[in-house]
């Protein structure tokens, strides 16, 4: 682990280094898509995902980059109804939705509590729907609003990194345990979760962001989570740009993803998923990319390994 850390990770330093938002409408989701997830009884299934605009995260994660897209009051009671009933227009009929919202669902100054219900009626026709959420806010409201939804809800969490260094350096106000007993709450209460984990956060070498991506993994599973994301870490925020000028933080390689995602398919714990977004961030050689990128895609829908490919573009 690289130890020459000049800078004082906290909230002021993470801010400062921030650039401008975007402008988002708090009456309308700053996106939407569609993708094809295995879901749990095995099936590939069209999932769609909703990026709600609404009031930024309270938290100041140093490797978080979802603040570009929220605003800087809370939304309306009512605007993040109005936000799902337009994308719901747009959108083709799926079975699955996932309402992130660059932040916490069960955050009231992100999403009201007035809106809980009239949120709950417009998802009656799903059967899954997923939100994301930092263990801080995962309390008895959780139980709620479950209570008023009709399709199964499950509850995604960050848990970053095992490393319990490094997890302390990525300001995210979180032990394990609190992770821990975020997950057990759910699963007491019928709720299930999966975890996002970071591929190789700032302050690792590639090989210690292979090994501790993979403890995570173990961890996650262990503490029962269903279903686990594996996210290369990328720059692009501000921090982690200057991290990587000072060689604190470099880019995971795509191998690397592939070795974790490997191991995680391998375990037969639950599913895991390798984060395919903005995937040739990573690649060194534009010739394989394409094959990387379909075999890592394979691999997501089938949860079976795939033969790694090996670049001999260079040599
Ligand atoms: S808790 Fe999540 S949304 Fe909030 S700052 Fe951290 S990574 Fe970003
Ligand atoms: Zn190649």
């Amino acid at each position: 682990m690289s130890k020459k850390v000049e800078v004082s990770i906290n909230n002021k330093w993470i801010v400062s280094n921030r650039g401008q938002k975007n402008h988002v409408d708090p009456q309308k989701p700053y996106s939407w898509i569609v993708e094809k997830e295995r879901t749990r009884s095995g099936k590939i299934e069209d999932t769609a995902i909703i990026f709600l605009s609404n009031l930024e995260c309270p938290f100041r994660c140093l490797m978080c980059d979802l603040w570009k897209n929220t605003t800087n009051e809370s939304v309306s009671i009512g605007d993040i109804p109005k936000q799902i009933e337009w994308a719901l227009k747009q959108m083709p009929e799926v079975k699955h939705l996932k309402l992130y919202n660059s932040g916490n669902f069960f955050d009231k100054k992100a999403i009201p509590e007035e809106d809980y219900s009239r949120i709950a009626s417009l998802l009656n026709d799903f059967e899954t729907i997923i939100v994301e959420s930092h263990p801080k806010f995962i309390n008895e409201k959780c139980l709620q609003f479950k209570e008023m939804l009709k399709p199964e809800l499950e509850v995604a969490i960050g848990l970053e990194t095992v490393h319990m260094e490094v997890l302390q350096k990525l300001n995210k106000q979180m032990t394990l345990n609190d992770f821990s007993k975020a997950v057990r709450f759910l699963a007491k209460n019928g709720i299930r979760s999966r975890a996002f984990i970071l591929l190789k956060p700032p302050f690792l070498s590639e090989s210690e962001g292979i090994f501790w991506a993979n403890r995570s993994i173990d961890f996650a599973f262990e503490v029962g989570v269903e279903c686990c994301t594996v996210i290369p870490v990328r720059a692009g925020n501000g921090a982690m740009d200057i991290l990587m000028k000072n060689d604190d933080f470099s880019l995971p390689m795509l191998s690397s993803l592939e070795k974790v995602l490997e191991y995680g398919i391998g375990l037969s714990s639950g599913r895991v998923f390798a984060d395919v977004w903005d995937l040739e961030l990573f690649s060194d050689c534009d010739k394989c990319f394409d094959a990387r990128q379909n075999g890592l895609m394979a691999m997501n829908l089938s949860q079976q390994n795939v033969d790694h490919i090996v670049c001999k573009c260079t040599s």
